[in-house]
Order: C-alpha cells, then structure tokens, then sequence
C-alpha cells in the first residue's frame, strides 16, 4: 500500500494552518505579524514551526535526509501522531510483539484503537508467523522496540527489513536504545522502505529527557 492510502483521508485533506513564522523568515528591525509580545525574554517569539536549523544538524550527525525528520515532545509525542494520522478510531487496529514499551498501548486506548500483542518466544526473538496471524486488512501500524524494553535484546536489521517489507502498513521500528548497542539502526533503509518509522530519543543516551 501507498502512504496516501494508509493516512487517514481527513488527515490527507487538512489544509494545515500556516503561522506568521511560516509566511516570513527573513531578518527584521521590529514584528509585529504574529501578534507576539514584544518585551525580549528570549521566550517571547514563537519559534520555527518546522524547527529547521536543529534538523539540519541532526541530519548531519545520523545520516538521514532533513526532510525525513520529524521532531516530536519526546517519542511519546510521535508515538501518538502515529495513531493519530494512520488509525481511524474504532475501525483499525496496530499489532505489537509483547512484552514491550506501555505507551504503544496506551496511546491505542487513548485512540480508541485495537491492540494486538504477539507474545515474543521464550529467548524473546519474534514470532513471525504468529505476528502476521494477528495482521488484518485493518491493521495499520506494526510495532517493534529494537533493543526491546523491557527484555533488552535487539533484533537483526535483516530481520527488521523482512518484516517492513512484508506488513503493507507502517512498520515503526522504536530505536531508544540504539545508541547502547552494537547492532545498528534502521535508518540507513528508510530509503528503501518507504512504509518504515524510525523512532530515536533525547531521552536515554543523549541524557536529555527535560529538552520536551
Ligand atoms: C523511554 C522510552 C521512550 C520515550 O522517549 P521520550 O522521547 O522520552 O518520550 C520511547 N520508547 C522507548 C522504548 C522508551 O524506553
């Protein structure tokens, strides 16, 4: 499937607001245009909407093209607009192996979306038969935490291409912990893989959790 059939067609039609920060990014004496308060406090303008300048530098320390990026509040901001922009509540449904991160589920309930959890087996690898059992005409999103939390154990990048390509709907493979581990990222094959999300966070190597 393409990425315009999996987006939910409301969201595909938004016609998304444009802020004065949009419509004028060259230098000024004085603006006025976005109704700002005017008193310096190094808070008091709005900033960048696409937060450009921060991308540009990530692109160049993870490899990745800048209009690939998308920075969230945290994952759990990108977790949610996840659901938000491919599950039609009360109709799709995501799959996810088990145990695994709470938020999947948890923005699945707040989304008035269908979990489904797939029990990895016992040396906590992924069962692929019974992940793509749970699988459906409905099933929009698959989640996948490499390395895992809470079993901590990685899952081969070939394996992760595999099933990417495999599911018709989005595969978000969530990389927290990439950083503390040898087996590598998905973010060189989002070339390739136009259906894959790859998560990474502020939060755990980077000690940043309170830049949200
Ligand atoms: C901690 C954690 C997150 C949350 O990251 P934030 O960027 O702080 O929201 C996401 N995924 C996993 C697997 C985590 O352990």
């Amino acid at each position: 499937m393409t990425l315009q059939q999996l987006v939910r067609p409301n969201i595909l039609a938004m016609q998304p607001y444009t802020c004065a920060r949009n419509e004028y990014s060259g230098e000024a004496r004085a603006w006025l245009d976005a109704n700002e308060n005017s008193m310096i406090s190094g808070l008091n303008r709005y900033p960048d909407p696409l937060q450009t300048e921060v991308k540009c530098r990530l692109a160049g320390i993870r490899g990745v093209d800048v209009a690939n990026i998308f920075l969230g509040v945290g994952s759990d901001e990108c977790i949610d607009i996840t659901y938000r922009t491919f599950c039609r509540p009360g109709v799709d449904n995501v799959v996810a192996i088990e145990p695994t991160y709470g938020m999947y589920s948890v923005c699945a309930a707040i989304n008035d979306v269908e979990y489904r959890p797939v029990l990895l087996h016992d040396d906590f690898s992924i069962d692929e038969e019974a992940l793509f059992a749970a699988v459906d005409a409905n099933t929009k999103v698959l989640w996948i935490c490499s390395p895992n939390n809470p079993t901590g154990n990685a899952y081969p990048l070939e394996q992760l291409e595999r099933i990417a390509s495999r599911f018709e709907g989005i595969t978000v493979v969530d990389e927290a912990y990439v950083d503390f581990s040898t087996i590598g990222s998905m973010v060189p094959r989002l070339q390739r893989l136009p259906r894959l999300i790859v998560m990474q966070t502020f939060s755990k190597a980077w000690a940043a959790a309170a830049m949200r």
